[in-house]
Order: structure tokens, then C-alpha cells, then sequence
């Protein structure tokens, strides 16, 4: 499912998901903003592999609990916090916005290493909650509230 709307992807999901054992585990290829996953986790499917986190990392893009962030802005130029403020990661540890910047800017590799890095760790986090919600049956409120405060496209 790479390239497809996600109106049409979630039709062929749902499609789907009615032929196939209840049981089996259900994964979907190409499915990576977040609001899609959500999306798709709702409608059953429990597995995913996309390149978005590290694709959109090597050019300066960073999925964080604000939304989208485009590092290379020269908004960025002397902002001196992490790339995500209620982010723990290695990247929002040790390097400033400004510094991220910097690195794009300077051509350096290690600046799409470090946003996908924190785009993984983003990713990892989101899943976590995906999974804690679904135990204690509030899901569908994480959902609309995730969808609702962000768009990541
Ligand atoms: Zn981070």
C-alpha cells in the first residue's frame, strides 16, 4: 500500500480485514504518518513498516509532539532548545535546534542521522501509546485527539 491515497487505503484495509482470519496478524506496508497509522490501527492492522521516519529525517523534517518541524528554517538559526521538548531522546538530549540547523545547513551527514534518529524514537513512543490506549479501551479518544492537534503531511 505505497502511494495510494489514505481515503483509498483505508477502503482496501477494511476490505480486506473481512477476508482475513480474525486471528493473524495484520500488516501494512507503506503506511507512516501518524495520522494514518492511527487511522489503520483502528481498522485492525497491527503491523507497520514505512520509510517516512528516516526518509523525511535525512532532509530536515521531524515529527514531534508540536506537529511538524522543518528544521532547516532560519526560524531555527539561535533557538537553543531540543527538537522536541518532551522528547528524552539522544538527539533532544544532547543537540539544540539551532546546532540541527547548523548541521543541515553545513552539509553534514550526521544532521539527517540525529532527526531520524529522534524520528524512530518519536515513532517508537507513538506505538507505545497506540498499544497502552488500546488496553485500557481509550483509543478512540487518543485517536481524535492525535488527529485532531496534528497534521504531519
Ligand atoms: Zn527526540
Amino acid at each position: 500500500m505505497v502511494g495510494e491515497p489514505s481515503m483509498l487505503t483505508n477502503e482496501m484495509v477494511y476490505e480486506v480485514n473481512e477476508v482475513l482470519p480474525e486471528k493473524k496478524i495484520r500488516y501494512l506496508m507503506g503506511c507512516g504518518y501518524p495520522e494514518d497509522i492511527l487511522e489503520a490501527v483502528s481498522l485492525g492492522v497491527d503491523l507497520f513498516d514505512c520509510v517516512l521516519p528516516t526518509r523525511n529525517g535525512r532532509t530536515g523534517m521531524a515529527f514531534t509532539s508540536e506537529g511538524k518541524v522543518i528544521i532547516k528554517g532560519s526560524k531555527f538559526s539561535a533557538d537553543n532548545a531540543p527538537l522536541d521538548k518532551k522528547c528524552n531522546c539522544y538527539t533532544c538530549r544532547h543537540f539544540s535546534r539551532a546546532y540541527l540547523r547548523h548541521l543541515f545547513n553545513a552539509g553534514e551527514a550526521l544532521a539527517g542521522r540525529l532527526v531520524s534518529y529522534h524520528n524512530i524514537h518519536f515513532y517508537i513512543k507513538l506505538m507505545a501509546k497506540i498499544r497502552k490506549h488500546i488496553e485500557k479501551g481509550t483509543y478512540k479518544q487518543f485517536m481524535s485527539k492525535v488527529s485532531k492537534n496534528f497534521d504531519f503531511r
